[in-house]
């Protein structure tokens, strides 16, 4: 590479601490520490650069779904930075790739969802939801339904209007969120808040808190409700069965749309391309980006379905939105490979029928471990709850110390698993083999061991 001065993990973690901002970092922490570089990728293996291999049970960020080194992604690249390295969607033009990529879309999703509008990221998807939400009740001749809930612990993106759709307390602290507009409810969070309640009940009453949140607001003030299907980085957390088709009815009931962030869920990571799909939900807008590239560029899109296009297009005016690089006409090919291969190479039935329950049957096996109180998980996502003790479910303080102590186990011991807290999550890439997924466990039980051991307990 041209103007390294030094290809050594030394003088890069120099370079990076003088003049690399991370995102979500304690630049203070990791001056002490120095970065840990990633220099090359294959299948389900990165390493770093002292040549370490680990084994990545987060696919990247929860995003690399058809693993690493794909040619046919880097060869759909190459031929269209070629042919038409950019044009944008703007004032009536196209591209092939665009358009090809929006049939596709259209294909894999529900039959409602026949229009998709590109972005660059999951944030600005969910940006652009909140612009399509608002611009529909406008036009609906209801511009006072313009509220929008979501939930606690929700993660919806980094932007300002997207870190005040989620729950997250210290992004809202810092940025001085949420935006006004947006309120929160408490998430189906069974493990933590459901007491003695079933699984059944417990669902039924979390969804009931949008309906009191929604009749304490006023159903005319409400235009939509948000959520993801199952809450990735606010802990993985896994709805009872009961929670979403009461949700459905509520939003049907009050006539408020219903959207869903797929950011994580899409394709495949639960064994079927869309969460909306496992959880037979009908959403009016759904979010996409990760997964919808495997990373391998970045790439978002919102799904919009018939009830807001057609007002949309009856209405005859301007959309006044849209970002430079929507529908990039590179990404949007290398979104086509990928999609293409998922498709091809049956990876998800794959995740559903095999490997996904062969991973979960696994993991559920570290439950037996003195720290864990909870092993959860649908296909191919998963959480360990880290807690003091098992049977009253008392958590560790403070929160975070156990969970970081885990995660830099893993590092240290070849496994990329994330804390949330001190719930430890895994989302590995949906090509995993038994083998590989036999090795993840074993990791995993290791690292369990390292920091039960680290703590005095046993
Ligand atoms: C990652 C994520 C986002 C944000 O996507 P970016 O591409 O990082 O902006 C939004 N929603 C969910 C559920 C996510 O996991």
């Amino acid at each position: 590479m041209k103007n390294t001065p030094a290809n050594n993990t030394e003088s890069w973690q120099v370079l990076d601490r003088e003049h690399h901002l991370h995102p979500f970092t304690d630049t203070k922490a990791l001056a002490k520490e120095g970065c840990r570089v990633i220099t090359r990728a294959d299948g389900v293996y990165i390493w770093d650069s002292e040549g370490k291999q680990l084994l990545d049970g987060m696919a990247g960020l929860w995003c690399v779904n058809i693993g690493y080194g794909r040619k046919e992604l880097a060869e759909a690249a190459y031929q269209q930075l070629l042919e038409l390295p950019y044009y944008n969607g703007f004032f009536n033009t196209s591209h092939p790739a665009a358009i090809e990529l929006s049939k596709l879309l259209t294909e894999v999703t529900a039959p409602h969802l026949n229009h998709v509008f590109f972005t660059n990221s999951g944030s600005e998807a969910n940006d652009t939801v909140i612009r399509l939400v608002r611009r529909y009740w406008d036009l609906a001749g209801n511009p006072e339904k313009n509220m929008i809930i979501s939930r606690d612990d929700a993660y919806h993106g980094s932007t300002i209007a997207a870190a005040s759709l989620g729950g997250l307390k210290p992004m809202h602290e810092q940025g001085h969120l949420p935006i006004p507009g947006i309120t929160h409810i408490a998430p189906p969070y069974l493990y933590r808040d459901a007491g003695d309640l079933s699984p059944e009940q417990f669902g039924i009453d979390a969804a009931h808190f949008l309906e009191e949140k929604i009749n304490a607001l006023g159903a005319d003030k409400v235009a939509a409700f948000i959520g993801e299907p199952i809450q990735g980085a606010g802990g993985v957390i896994i709805p009872p069965e009961s929670y979403w088709p009461e949700i459905q009815r509520i939003c049907k009931q009050y006539d408020i749309l219903l959207i869903l962030d797929e950011v994580i869920c899409g394709f495949g990571r639960l064994g079927t391309w869309f969460g909306a799909e496992y959880y037979q939900l009908e959403p009016d807008l759904v979010a996409m980006a990760k997964g919808l590239s495997s990373g391998y560029l970045p790439i978002g899109a919102v799904m919009v379905g018939d009830r807001i296009t057609d007002l949309l297009i009856a209405e005859g005016e301007e959309f006044v939105h849209g970002f430079t690089c929507s529908g990039h006409p590179v990404a949007c090919a290398v979104a086509l490979a990928n999609i293409n291969l998922l498709r091809d190479e049956k990876i998800i039935e794959n995740v559903k029928t095999n490997t996904g329950p062969y991973l979960q049957k696994r993991w559920r096996e570290l439950a037996d471990h003195p720290l864990v109180g909870e092993a959860r998980g649908i296909g191919f996502i998963g959480a360990l709850e880290l807690v003091k003790n098992k049977n009253t479910r008392e958590l560790f303080e403070p929160a975070g110390e156990v969970g970081k102590m885990c995660r830099n186990f893993c590092f240290k011991n070849s496994l990329v698993m994330r804390a949330v807290n001190d719930t430890m999550i895994i989302a590995p890439p949906l090509i995993m083999t038994k083998e590989h997924i036999d090795e993840l466990i074993e990791l995993a039980n290791k690292c369990l061991d390292l920091t039960a051991k680290e703590l005095g307990i046993s």
